[in-house]
């Protein structure tokens, strides 16, 4: 199991429209000696680093998942934590939650900003951005600019995915000469980042963000489904020195990421698109699974990857610097436990168990 990435499996309770519906999946531990396993009827999946089950909440989850993700970036790792799972599952309830239970991003901004007003030694600056992805096709969540009538902004088709150099100050050598290091940063050229000061400000730019895509979910249901919601949070620090921000710099992003419906898209499902179109919805799906695949096998056998497939969808492009090298990465596959939901789940658990 690569030790930057975690698998994890997130039943959620029945809702009332599945009333009367039997339960087939369940999270069992025969004794204390033994660790959980995930059941459905006859068959046991143990492979898994984290198991949630109907009990769990969002503040479970946070802790277990989310936390040494933020504690990696407030030092300069980048992050990504993704929700997996076919429509209704619970992604959006885990990325976002709602004022009863709030989920991973408003918990994590939080911590961000609880964490940071206690660090003495760094001063950080955060920014935040907003995009989705449908059809291969980014789309700024945060632009002020006038939206059309699904809540899609002019500005998205010239947001372009830009891969460049920067030199990150790293402090002083022993002799006092300053060190610095050039680090890739994948950076959204066209798309809004708003700098932030206060966990409920960033708070609001995520809501202003999901609430356009929300938009879209009430005018355009299945396509909303389809899409994939990146929130990115910038963290940005340099050390102090006799109280003035000199030392070494750092920089990392967080992806808080509430991916498309993994449900089959049949071609006859797709109305008023092309069929180039149909096959490009599950395209960054398909890819991040690749990835993940990919980077899993990379760390077991301990050997160096020879060509990961990044650049084939604008999703994997755009986490690369979160899922490769030195970052921390968590895919939360949400399932419903209904029987009428069975295959679905167990194409979830199948994606899930071939990313780890
Ligand atoms: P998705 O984003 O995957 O389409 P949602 O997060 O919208 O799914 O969840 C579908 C429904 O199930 C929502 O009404 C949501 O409030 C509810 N739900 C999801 N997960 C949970 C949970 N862990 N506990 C209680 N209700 C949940
Ligand atoms: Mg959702």
């Amino acid at each position: 199991m690569a030790d930057n990435i975690k698998v994890a499996i997130r039943i959620r309770p029945l809702i009332a429209r599945e009333d009367g519906q039997s339960i087939v999946w369940n999270i069992q531990q025969a004794n204390t000696d033994h660790p959980k396993v995930l059941t459905c009827e006859r068959d046991q999946y143990n492979c898994f680093d984290l198991l949630f089950d109907t009990n769990s909440t969002n503040t479970d989850v946070f802790n277990s998942i989310a936390k040494p993700i933020i504690d990696g970036t407030l030092e300069g790792i980048n992050g990504a934590i993704m929700a997996y799972g076919q429509t209704s599952s619970g992604k959006t309830h885990t990325m976002k939650g709602d004022t009863h239970s709030p989920g991973i991003i408003p918990q994590a901004l939080e911590y961000i900003f609880n964490s940071i007003a206690n660090a003495k030694d760094r001063e950080y600056s955060i920014r935040v951005s907003c995009v989705e992805i449908y059809n291969e096709v980014l789309r700024d969540l945060l632009s002020a600019d006038d939206k059309d009538q699904f809540g899609r902004t002019e500005k998205s088709s010239r947001i372009n995915i830009h891969t460049h150099s920067q030199t990150i100050k790293k402090g002083r050598d022993e002799k006092g000469q300053p060190q610095s290091s050039t680090e890739t940063i994948v950076r959204l050229t066209n798309c809004t980042e708003r700098t932030v000061y206060s966990a409920a400000e960033a708070l609001e730019f995520s809501e202003l963000g999901f609430a356009g895509r929300a938009v879209a979910e009430t005018k355009m249901n299945t396509e909303s489904s389809r899409s994939h919601a990146i929130f990115r949070v910038y963290i940005e620090s340099t050390e102090l020195i006799n109280g003035t921000a000199s030392g070494s710099t750092r920089i990392a992003h967080l992806n808080l990421v509430d991916l498309a419906g993994s449900e089959r898209v049949k071609e006859s499902d797709v109305s008023g698109i092309g069929l180039r179109e149909a096959g490009n919805i599950n395209k960054s799906l398909s890819v991040l699974s690749q990835v993940i695949n990919e980077l899993v096998k990379v760390q077991e056998q301990g050997r160096v990857a020879v060509h990961m497939p990044y650049r084939n969808s604008k999703l994997t492009r755009l986490l690369e610097p979160a899922l490769g090298g030195n970052s921390r990465t968590a895919l939360i596959c949400n399932i419903t436990p209904a029987r009428n939901a069975i295959e679905a789940s167990r194409s979830t658990i199948t994606f899930a168990t071939s990313a780890r």
